[in-house]
């Protein structure tokens, strides 16, 4: 070749190469002016999906390639897993596609951040085994998508490689070039930008669902006003607290609308405008319902937005409260009563220096004494019991065969002197006189007595008591019936709660401390059965118990508990 043709051959090729350089640098601005355009600051996951969509098929326009995937790590498996979307490939496949971050060209490029190509796999096939065939490729470019972080003077402070991409199949048969390399890192940087930023959007996504979940789960109220007044929020406590339907969004409400209590409304603004925290309590219309109210200012970088109010429900605390007042007047009114008669009769006897009482007056004062000793030692007793049972520790049962029908005429007899203005009647089957119950026998005398002795108290004038005792399908039934002052249909359910007494019926002062039907039911249930009453008022009270013919566990049975109630 001469000198003169080498020279034409050289220029010629400057030229082809100064050609080549002006069409990468096109398409570089060209791939530049995407990239702004496409990372926006938080993407929703569906435009999100999008966007990665046209860079994949830019990706394959630019890089002149038929397909295009993405493989993102996941750090629990150590594998590059396919995501979608993609191009020219199924989206089956693509979620199938899982391969080794420490295995073939793929893994490499992973780790070394160097983007690498595959040539022809008929001509290589050591790269044959690096995609799963049904993809249908040929040959492919791997590029690793860095995301990197920057401060606030946009200095890159980490890099990390979150995975790869793939383009597949130079068209028209040919191979990806190392100027295809240059380009890809480009559009490689471009969709790792789009990724972050979706990562960015999931994660507070996910925080923010999160947080919402947790604030209707909780179960006090809760309410955030923004300073202009408008709720901002406002979890399901406490639109069921300020009845609010669920058809009513009250977001952007101003409060004073949807929160129509006057002492919400009160310490709601007085907290805005006073820009400080306030305690409060309220109390809900009807008086039933008692809640802690609390606000607090919500400060966003040194400025005031607004104010969050949390309402606590304290009913059970007041009731607990109530409750304990109201114990302590009953008890030391029941322990009072007893031991002034005691002591009465103690100090008369002792006074006595001369002999004035017969022996026959001493021995009746004693035995008032050893009966007001006698009741002292049950409420002693009682109160034991319900501690243990309060503190959940079991009283267990004792139990042996037991002849209910003997049980019923014993306590019947211990009951009747007590009672000389009531009738007893007996109804008892002879199915009931032979039930083979397996039982407490204490524990059973003293649910009877319990509830011959309330029939006795709440029919002060007298009348009949009827004692049923009959089998069923799974036991034994039996029923106490008076023809007292009854209860009340709205207190039924709760004379078995403890200190309930019967409230507005004449004849208050006979109530007692409330805790004898409590342990009654209490020792029912732990045989297995079951109590309940029935009354008209004014008319006379039934209770009905079931009992199973075995208490469900008897080995549970064995062993010290409590001990039998004294008479
Ligand atoms: P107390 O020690 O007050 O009698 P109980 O727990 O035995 O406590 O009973 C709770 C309340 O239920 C009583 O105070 C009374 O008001 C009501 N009660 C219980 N038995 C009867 C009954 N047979 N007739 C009417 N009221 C009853």
């Amino acid at each position: 070749m001469s000198e003169q043709n080498a020279g034409n051959g050289r220029d010629e090729l400057l030229s082809q190469l100064e050609d080549a350089r002006r069409k990468v640098r096109d398409l570089e601005r060209q791939i530049a002016e995407y990239a702004d355009l496409e990372a926006p600051a938080l993407t929703p996951a569906a435009a999100l999906h999008k966007t990665l969509a046209r860079v994949l098929k830019k990706a394959c326009m630019i890089l002149q390639a038929e397909k295009a995937l993405l493989l993102i790590y996941q750090r629990e498996t150590g594998e590059l897993v396919g995501q979608s979307p993609a191009v020219g490939i199924p989206d089956d496949q693509v979620h199938g596609l899982r391969l080794r971050a420490t295995e073939g060209v793929t893994g490499k490029v992973f780790r070394n951040n160097e983007a690498a190509i595959v040539a022809d796999v008929g001509e290589d096939p050591a790269g044959a085994a690096e995609f799963p065939q049904p993809i249908g490729w040929r040959n492919a470019l791997i590029i690793p998508l860095i995301v990197e972080t920057k401060d606030n003077d946009q200095v890159v402070v980490d890099r990390t490689t979150i995975g790869v991409m793939v383009v597949f199949n130079k068209r028209r048969g040919k191979e990806f070039s190392n100027e295809d390399l240059r380009l890809s890192r480009v559009l490689a940087r471009n969709a790792s930008a789009i990724i972050a930023e979706a990562r960015l959007f999931s994660d507070v996504l996910e925080r923010k669902t999160l947080l919402e979940t947790s604030l209707e789960s909780v179960h006090s109220g809760i309410v955030m006003v923004s300073s202009d007044g408008a709720i901002r929020l406002m979890n399901k406590a406490a639109r069921a607290l300020f009845d609010i339907p669920p058809t009513v969004d009250p977001i952007g409400k101003s409060y004073v609308e949807v929160v129509t209590h006057p002492d919400v409304i009160d310490f709601v603004s007085r907290s805005l405008s006073e820009q400080r925290d306030i305690d409060s309590e309220v109390t809900m219309e009807d008086a039933s319902r008692f809640y802690h109210s609390q606000t607090a200012v919500v400060r966003d970088s040194g400025t005031i937005s607004g104010i969050v109010a949390i309402f606590t429900d304290i009913t059970e605390i007041r009731n607990l409260e109530r409750l304990k007042a109201t114990f302590v007047t009953t008890i030391s009114h029941e322990l009072g009563t007893p031991l002034s008669s005691i002591l009465g009769f103690t100090r008369t006897m002792l006074e006595d220096t001369e002999g004035f009482f017969t022996p026959e007056v001493r021995n009746e004062f004693l035995q008032i004494i050893e009966k007001e000793c006698r009741g002292l030692n049950r409420l002693v007793w009682d109160l034991r019991n319900m501690a243990r049972i309060d503190e959940g520790r079991a009283i267990e049962l004792h139990t042996a065969p037991v002849n209910l029908a003997e049980l019923v005429r014993r306590v019947v007899a211990a009951q009747q002197p007590y009672a000389p203005h009531h009738e007893f009647v007996l109804e008892l089957t002879d199915e009931f006189e032979r039930a083979p119950v397996i039982a407490d026998e204490d524990k059973l005398d003293q649910v009877l007595a319990n509830l011959v002795s309330n029939a006795i108290k709440y029919a002060p004038s007298g009348g009949e008591i009827r004692i049923t005792g009959d089998t069923t399908d799974r036991g034994v039934r039996m029923s106490i019936a008076d023809q007292g002052l009854g209860i009340p249909k709205d207190q039924l359910d709760k004379v078995f709660d403890r200190f309930h007494t019967v409230q507005g019926r004449e004849g208050a002062t006979m109530e007692g401390p409330g805790i004898g039907l409590y342990i009654v039911r209490h020792l029912v249930v732990l045989h297995g059965g079951s109590i309940s009453v029935e009354s008209e008022f004014g008319e006379g009270s039934t209770f009905t118990i079931d009992l199973p013919l075995v208490p469900p566990s008897r080995e549970a049975a064995v062993g010290v508990g409590a001990k039998a109630r004294p008479e």
